[in-house]
């Protein structure tokens, strides 16, 4: 099938500008991040409830291996099977849930599914002999396919679910890390690798009373299928017949569990601070002609072809290989050149075009609002007023005619910047009361909050005690975004001083294959340890200064949420973690270049012999 530029309306930039702001400024609230709360306490029945299958007691471990492997989604799946592929055999992940695939185990709600194409979204697909059966997944097969990779790579043997770590500390005297957890474990590695994605912790709106709420509530990645009737695979909710529903949220969750509910339940009222981008999904079995067509390397370079669609620019004779929503900006803007017929253009005519597409594109999703929802006021609301990837763009058949029925309410909360409070029978929002039996979170994740928030672990200790967080209270300090200076052995994945791709699972392969890289040749010598120098790590860090390319007009022009600090302070660290200006395939080139170098810059091997209290003096630590 020919991929087509689309057609979007003309649009008055300068209008759409101020009315852009005027809709980020109404919902900026001066807590930024404090607006949420922690499910600690009192709330940690929202991520200790339990839904899916019962995990087994077992006894307490003390014992010893060569790598601890922390989350056991797509980041810890991939670092762990590049691991073995360079021959560490002693691998232990530990993981709170109940088997492997990280979200994927955790989100069941109805209609999950990836938005990103399946093809370059689940990773290693040749490696594994797999082919995606639809082109975007459902949520089942992609935490069947995490299933797959453990067993491909045989991760389940020495696996531990059901444990939370709490501390995790270096022993000097022992050269190992020590990782206590809730089962009472003490279990100590050479390495470790930090797996825990960026959506591992729900967070829920600050409002007082949720406690105080009778009826029933759960966070969407702790679906209650008990209560609501229905299971994964047939998702009839047929125990919300008779009752009244909220769901608080309209991001990227809701926006796929919203039909279902309004399906099902007598009445569903959905409270909307910010509208997402909702364009169609045009889902479709995986063409099997297609699949046997494909050589050797495609799936890289569809990778490459889909961060290329959503982040830079095509080329003259770049195809847009996905061609879905997400690089409709950039298939827009490739064809406006060549009817312009290809004219010299600086980075800020760039730019400038960039805008108009998005100004345009957008335009289009809104009008698309008014062909699919009947009532006026309600499509008004609905209409999202801010530019491309200001918030996660949603891909969903269902959603937008749900406001049609006559069961659904959608309470436009943006005034009030969110809901104000729950009360023993409902949420009270824009001085109104709204009773229902059951209150669904959709409320999304710690994100970008505060690190100890999102790693949900009190003490990450390296050398002498230091802390990690106290050793990046004033900002990230790593090699490559992988390693810390007196962290021996403990490498780092996802959004940290690297390169970012459009697809997730492209940059954890890239940074499993340069952890086992390093780990494989800390076990050819022999080493007792390896962690950056000092100088290493802040050379890093300068350069990764140097080339910060942070487009700060764009995200402060963006509506508040977690990819800009929610519209407080747009600095470097935003949820991408101050990544490598000059983008992720350059960031790949220069890796490679590190390794092919052969002497491992930066990186300080120590052998067994070396006492570590001398090599601590010397440094004057
Ligand atoms: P999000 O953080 O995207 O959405 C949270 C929602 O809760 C927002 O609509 C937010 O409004 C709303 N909210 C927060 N506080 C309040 C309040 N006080 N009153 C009213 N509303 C409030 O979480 P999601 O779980 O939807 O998605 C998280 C991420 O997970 C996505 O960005 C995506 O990366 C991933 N995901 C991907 C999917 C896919 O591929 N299809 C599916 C699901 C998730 P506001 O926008 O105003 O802050």
């Amino acid at each position: 099938m020919k991929c087509e530029p689309t057609l979007t309306p003309d649009i008055d930039l300068l209008a759409l500008r101020e009315k852009y702001r005027q809709q980020a400024d109404r919902r900026r609230r001066p807590e930024g991040f404090a607006q949420y709360l922690e499910v600690t306490g009192e709330l940690e029945e929202f991520l200790e409830f339990e839904p899916y299958e019962p995990i087994p007691q077992r006894e307490s471990l003390a014992d010893e291996t060569d790598v601890v492997v922390l989350g056991g989604g797509f980041a810890g799946l991939i670092a762990a099977g590049r691991l073995k592929s360079v021959g560490v055999n002693s691998i232990r992940i530990i993981d709170r849930s109940g088997d492997f695939g990280g979200v994927w185990y955790w989100n069941r709600y109805p209609g999950v599914q990836c938005d990103v194409e399946s093809y370059s979204y689940l990773p290693l697909l040749e490696e594994l002999g797999y082919m995606p059966k639809d082109r975007y997944a459902y949520g089942s097969e992609i935490f069947a396919y995490c299933q797959q990779m453990g067993r491909h790579f045989d991760l389940y043997r020495h696996a531990l679910f059901g444990t939370v770590v709490k501390s995790i500390r270096w022993d000097e005297t022992l050269n190992r890390w020590r990782i206590g957890t809730n089962r009472g474990d003490d279990v100590r590695a050479r390495y470790i690798v930090m797996a825990p994605g960026p959506l591992n912790r729900p967070k829920l709106p600050g409002v007082p009373g949720i406690k105080r709420f009778k009826g029933h509530s759960f966070h969407t990645t702790r679906w209650d299928y008990h209560y609501t009737g229905g299971d994964w695979a047939i998702p009839e909710l047929d125990k919300l017949a008779g009752k009244k529903v909220a769901i608080i949220g309209t991001g990227a969750t809701a926006v796929q569990c919203v039909p279902y509910l309004a399906k099902y339940a007598d009445k569903l009222y959905v409270f909307q601070r910010t509208p997402s981008y909702i364009d169609d999904r045009g889902n479709r079995p995986t063409d099997q002609e297609w699949a046997k067509r494909q050589e050797p390397g495609w799936q890289l370079q569809r990778m490459r072809n889909f961060h290329i669609g959503i982040n830079e620019i095509f080329n003259k004779d770049d195809v847009d290989l996905i061609c879905d929503g997400w690089s409709e900006i950039n298939r827009n803007i490739q064809a406006a050149r060549k009817a312009a017929g290809w004219p010299d253009m600086s980075f800020a005519q760039l730019m400038e075009l960039r805008e108009i597409e998005d100004y345009r594109a957008m335009e289009r999703i809104r009008q698309r609002v008014d062909s699919i929802v009947k009532d006026p006021k309600t499509a008004e609301i609905l209409k999202p007023w801010y530019r491309f990837l200001c918030k996660r763009p949603c891909f969903n058949d269902d959603y937008l005619p749900t406001f049609n029925r006559p069961n659904v309410t959608l309470v436009d909360v943006s005034a009030a910047k969110g809901i104000s409070e729950i009360t023993e029978h409902g949420i009270i929002a824009n001085g109104i009361g709204y009773e229902v039996d059951c209150i669904i979170y959709a409320s999304g994740f710690e994100t970008t909050t505060d690190l100890r928030r999102r790693y949900g672990i009190d003490i990450v200790e390296g050398r002498n005690g230091l802390s990690l967080y106290e050793h990046w209270a004033n900002g990230f300090r790593t090699l490559h975004g992988m390693s810390v200076h007196n962290f021996p052995g403990m490498f780092f994945t996802g959004y940290l001083q690297g390169g970012v791709s459009g697809s997730i699972t492209q940059m954890y392969d890239q940074q499993g294959s340069h952890i086992a890289h390093i780990v494989a040749e800390a076990m050819a010598r022999g080493a007792a340890t390896v962690e950056p120098s000092r100088e290493g790590e802040a050379a890093w860090v300068e350069t990764i200064r140097a080339n910060l390319m942070l487009d700060t007009n764009f995200w402060e022009s963006c509506t508040p949420g977690y990819n800009n600090n929610e519209g407080l302070e747009v600095t470097r660290y935003t949820i991408f973690g101050e990544p490598y200006g000059p983008g992720f395939h350059a960031f790949d080139d220069l890796l490679r270049r590190w390794r092919d170098a052969g002497d491992f810059e930066g990186l300080e091997f120590r052998p067994s012999a070396t006492p570590v209290c001398e090599t601590l003096a010397a440094q004057n630590i």
